[in-house]
């Protein structure tokens, strides 16, 4: 037995059930007990009852992030399920949906149970694997994804690739639409992408190096809608970079097409303009691309095109990233900075409602999952986050919970602070089984004294640089 938990005084804030007025938040064996005087009145006078402080800070649902590389198994040099929901629920998020280039690929039912078992074990943030669309991920043959679908996987991609052959698209699509789920695309045509490494434009051309077209990612999306719509299967569109992307899923959502999509915090903020001194922690696939396509993305996000705001977490070790910019890997991540970074862009210039950033990453990518979450109903688990979204803080790379340091936002400050200085810069009550409620909360106020000093040298690769104001 836990003793039940009281978060007094926050800003409750909770977009499924249009909420947002202050009071208390009661918690009680993982689960939403009540608010304010509707709580249970024998909750309410229980003796053992732990209240924490939360006035000045919004309470709001879980937040959960659609699209993160875990790298386990195989990869545990860059991330593991431990450290990634470690950053994960630093950052706010209560779950996250994991993609399966990992090594080998999730592309087997055991490997599917693998991942379910280690986040349980683990028991920070909700792990929800997406299974491969094609065996080895090599687009040539279908995984058995009813069978991964029952063990665990709530969504299938190649993300990392595309699925190219649209005939597997189009098979891929049928059984998907069955199984009620989405199939979510890394839109990419690999002939037109070639060896690009950034977005071809005046910033590639000027500093020499190999471009990547905006139609590179636009004609995959074209074609994925028209796949939808021959089949009636879902279509959900990875980490869209390109106007012409918005335009083409804006115009299926009108004719009823069953196509969804996001986009990730860095496309929202930067241009190529960030990879033009040929800096690593700007290079992500697809790439930052020109100003236009940012003021497209944000209109997309403002009228609903995108549909939700994820990060495409995608950490790498220093060594690969300090490689010169042809040959380092592409992907940052974002687990730790991604609520900051949306604040700013998009609730700061009065683009977005708090309401309606919150809903963009809480009951909206639950929709396209087509599961139910992110909601503070009473009786629902209790994944809440708590931030401060007025109190700034200064992101420092090499403090974060992540294995990860390839960001391009070391140094920025960001609004989204700790709720009070006995926590984290926000935090969450993830649940995988309901008993460890309470646990949970003072392990992650224990971390936060263990964290140690918040200066020191910082390797020269990975410097504070002047934040860069790139949103007006
Ligand atoms: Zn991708």
């Amino acid at each position: 037995m836990t003793s039940p938990l009281c978060l007094r005084g926050g800003r409750v804030l909770d977009p499924s059930r249009g909420i947002d007025r202050s009071q208390d938040l009661w918690i009680d064996q993982g689960r939403i007990a009540g608010w304010g005087e509707d709580a249970p009145a024998a909750l309410r006078s229980k003796p053992d009852v732990e209240i924490v402080d939360v006035r000045g800070a919004v309470v709001c649902p879980g937040l959960v992030d659609i699209h993160v590389h875990l790298r386990e198994p195989g990869q545990e040099e860059r991330e593991t399920i431990e450290t990634g929901t470690r950053a994960a629920v630093r950052g706010g998020f209560t779950a996250v949906a994991c993609m399966p280039n990992t090594d080998p690929p999730l592309d087997e039912r055991p490997r599917i149970e693998y991942v379910v078992r280690r986040a349980l074990e683990v028991g920070l943030a909700r792990v929800f694997p997406i299974a491969a669309v094609t065996r080895g991920q090599l687009g040539e043959q279908l995984t058995e994804i009813e069978d991964l679908v029952e063990a665990g996987a709530v969504a299938i991609s190649d993300d990392g690739k595309p699925v190219r052959n649209a005939e597997i698209m189009r098979r891929a699509l049928e059984l998907t639409r069955e199984l009620k789920i989405p199939v979510i695309q890394h839109a990419e045509d690999p002939d037109l992408k070639g060896a690009g490494v950034m977005h071809e434009g005046w910033v590639s051309t000027r500093i020499g190096l190999k471009g990547i077209p905006d139609a590179a990612e636009s004609v995959m999306v074209a074609r994925d809608a028209l796949l939808a719509e021959l089949t009636g299967g879902r279509v959900h569109v990875a980490h869209v970079s390109a106007a012409r992307s918005v335009e083409i899923i804006r115009r299926a959502k009108a004719r009823g097409i069953r196509m969804t999509a996001e986009t990730a915090p860095h496309y929202l903020v930067l241009t190529d303009e960030a990879a033009a001194e040929y800096d690593t922690r700007a290079k992500m696939n697809p790439p930052l691309r020109s100003e236009r396509d940012r003021d497209a993305l944000l209109e997309g996000v403002v009228d609903g095109t995108i549909d939700c705001l994820a990060t495409d977490h995608a950490p790498h070790t220093e060594i690969d990233k300090d490689g010169d910019f042809d040959s380092a890997p592409f992907g940052i991540i974002g687990l730790e900075t991604a609520l900051g970074v949306y604040v700013r862009a998009l609730v700061e210039p009065g683009l977005l409602t708090l309401p309606e950033l919150i809903a963009r990453m809480t009951v909206k990518p639950y929709e396209v999952l087509g599961r139910r979450g992110g909601t503070l109903a009473p009786g629902s688990d209790a994944d809440v986050t708590v931030f401060d979204p007025s109190r700034r803080w200064t992101v420092r790379a090499p403090e974060f919970a992540s294995k990860g340091r390839n960001t391009p936002f070391d140094g920025w400050e960001l609004p989204g602070h700790r709720a009070s200085e006995t926590s984290d810069s926000s935090f969450s009550f993830p649940h995988q089984d309901a008993p460890t409620t309470t646990r949970s909360i003072s392990q992650r106020s224990t971390t936060v004294t263990e964290r140690g000093p918040k200066s020191g040298a910082l390797p020269t690769s990975h410097r504070p640089r002047p934040q860069r104001s790139t949103i007006s």
